[in-house]
């Protein structure tokens, strides 16, 4: 099974970034390319069913599999970035995180109004930086097709928020 190989590879890295945070290192995902494509075949099959014209992917780990994804889906990819990296005009959104706020950004011109957009991360934690993304798509006209990420933290309650803009949410491993 796909979660149980997930599982195997990624390693808890105890107070990081901050004291009593759990992280999960999904670095040693990438080492496995057999592993990788797996992942691939896993995110296609269980969005085949889903209207995607677009998948946006979350700085930076979302960039990994999600450009993979929409050239395996044979869509355009667009990067959503933390503040200050974009070149052209953006839209931002800020938002709360456990501790503190954060803000995202994407090109004003990412997917023409009417888009589905397919939103990805390695990561569903508080859902937070996904609603946001999904604050964005919307604010630009598009609509959320789904969500897709690697590990959700089910203990997190995050798909609750992102329900508000989507029912569709893949995971492919839970905690
Ligand atoms: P959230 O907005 O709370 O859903 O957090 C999701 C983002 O933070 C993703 O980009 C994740 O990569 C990162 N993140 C949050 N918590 C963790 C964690 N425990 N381990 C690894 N990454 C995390």
């Amino acid at each position: 099974m796909i979660s149980e190989k997930i599982k195997r590879v990624i390693r808890d890295i105890h107070d990081f970034p901050k004291p009593g945070i759990i992280f999960k290192d999904v670095t040693p995902i990438f080492k496995d390319s057999v592993l990788c494509t797996e992942i691939l075949d896993s995110f296609a099959a269980r969005v085949g069913g889903w209207e995607i014209d677009v998948v946006a992917g979350i700085e930076s780990r979302g960039f990994l599999f999600g450009l993979m994804l929409a050239n395996r889906l044979g869509v355009p990819f667009i990067p959503v970035r933390k503040p200050g990296k974009l070149p052209f005009k953006t839209v931002s959104k800020s938002y709360e995180l456990e501790y503190g706020a954060a803000t995202i950004e994407i090109h004003q011109d990412a997917f023409e109004p009417g888009k589905k957009v397919l939103i990805h991360d390695d990561l569903l934690a508080t859902g937070g930086t996904a609603t946001a993304t999904a604050q964005l798509v919307e604010e630009l006209g598009g609509a959320v097709s789904g969500y897709c990420f690697v590990v959700g933290l089910d203990f997190l309650n995050g798909d609750e928020r992102l329900r508000t803009f989507s029912p569709n949410i893949v995971t492919l491993t839970n905690y």
